[in-house]
């Protein structure tokens, strides 16, 4: 089943170079994976990964003369930095068992392309390609490329019990490329779901992330509903068609997703699940602060003001994520990026050290500070040193430093 069809793909000099050594030492070699799906898409593929049958001691001493990095040699991959950009150049392989649902037991090495393609996830992930020797396509890519059709190579159940990480992985690619997930490889997916469990979060966290981040995340993430895969991301939480509808919309940006696709979620649920996929303090902290921000309405700049006091550097974010779901006019985003007024108690025209030489003392500093920042919001000409001061020994007159000795 080697069909071997004409193409004429223009590669970087850098790949190509590669390609005619391991050509001229008698190997075969090609393009493949996701770097041949996006060329043929017309996309620029981001990086270019080779496989040879070759093997690794091989590819390493036919590129001595180049920087090689071993990056994963016990499976079959080498790392060739051409002309200053890395190749990643793997040996034909065969996985071996899989007993975990994820870790093959141990890899095989093959001198045939078409057994390396047939462990690959998607038919048109399992293409590859040689300016020599055209395009192999066993398992019908190109047309699943040209239909835009997301499919199983081989028996989907089968594949999918093997590894469940690649069901996260259809839904990814459907949503970054825009392809329907074939209906029978989304029966096998759906039936192997509970593998998902067995799964590392941080995988599940990376692939449901470039999903969110993908053109249009909503019809991916509406077949995930229906077919009962959602809870082993979002757990109980399900998020309306509405707001999904809303996300496509949203800056492409971690924060800004995530955030935005929690916004029906409360603080505690949100909380809960970011930790549970294990997104880094900063994706968590960014997206707790948009999912704040989406439900604050912003009607007038000084609410604006609030927005950003509440929620800083997230605040652009923020104040889309309410618009898109309706809870503020878009005028609030010109207010929101374009504010120069104090929204932080760093921008206050007077400082702690202020109030403690004005003898105010301990916690009422704080709370002092906060008082002031709050009437500034409301009132930007009030963020002046003398006004602030003035205000500041109105509030901590001798009755309210009783109110002091009580707390
Ligand atoms: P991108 O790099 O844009 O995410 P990609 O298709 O290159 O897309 P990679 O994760 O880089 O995806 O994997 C490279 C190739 O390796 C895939 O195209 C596929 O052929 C194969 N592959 C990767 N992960 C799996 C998997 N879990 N099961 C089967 N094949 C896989
Ligand atoms: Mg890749």
């Amino acid at each position: 089943m080697d069909n071997r069809t004409d193409l004429d793909l223009s590669l970087p000099g850098y790949v190509r170079t590669l390609m005619e050594r391991l050509e001229g030492a008698g190997e075969e070699v090609y393009l493949v994976g996701g770097s041949l799906r996006d060329a043929l898409l017309g996309i620029p593929p981001h990086d270019f990964d080779l496989a040879t049958s070759a093997l690794p001691q091989k590819t390493v001493s036919l590129f001595s003369d180049l920087r090689v990095i071993e990056t994963g040699l016990k499976h079959g991959t080498v790392t060739v930095l051409s002309q200053g950009n890395p190749v990643e150049i793997t040996t034909f392989r065969i996985d071996g068992s899989y007993t975990d649902a994820r870790h093959p037991d141990g890899v095989t090495f093959t001198d045939r392309i078409t057994d390396d393609l047939s462990r690959r996830d998607f038919t048109v992930n399992a293409m590859a390609y040689s300016p020599r020797r055209g395009l192999v396509d066993p398992f019908g890519g190109r047309q699943d490329l040209a239909r835009r059709v997301l499919r199983a190579v081989g028996e989907p159940e089968r594949r999918f019990s093997e590894d469940a990480l690649r069901i996260m992985r259809a839904f990814r690619f459907s949503a970054q490329l825009g392809f329907a997930i074939d209906p029978d490889t989304l029966l096998g997916a759906t039936r192997c779901r509970a593998g998902l469990a067995r799964i590392a979060a941080e995988r599940i966290a990376a692939e449901f992330l470039r999903l969110l981040l993908s053109p249009d995340p909503a019809p991916a993430l509406a077949a995930m509903t229906e077919s009962g895969i959602l809870p082993y991301v979002s757990g109980d939480y399900r998020p309306s068609e509405k707001l999904l509808a809303t996300l496509a919309s949203a800056p492409c940006e971690d924060v800004a997703r995530l955030g935005l696709f929690l916004a029906e979620a409360d603080e505690a649920e949100a909380t809960a699940l970011l930790r549970r996929l294990k997104y880094s303090n900063k994706q968590l902290t960014g997206a707790r602060a948009v999912r704040r921000g989406s439900g604050i309405p912003v009607s007038d700049p000084a609410q604006a003001r609030r927005l950003i006091a509440d929620c800083g550097v997230y605040a652009p974010s923020a104040v889309r994520a309410s618009v898109l779901l309706g809870n503020s006019p878009r005028e609030a985003i010109g207010w929101v990026e374009r504010n120069s007024a104090a929204c932080s108690l760093r921008e206050l025209a007077l400082s702690g050290k202020d109030l403690l030489a004005a003898g105010i003392e301990g916690r009422r500093i704080g709370v002092t500070l906060e008082r002031l920042l709050a009437a500034v919001l409301e009132d930007p000409s009030l963020n002046q040193r003398q006004t602030l001061l003035a205000l500041a020994l109105a509030q901590n007159q001798p009755n309210q430093k009783d109110e002091k000795k009580d707390e």
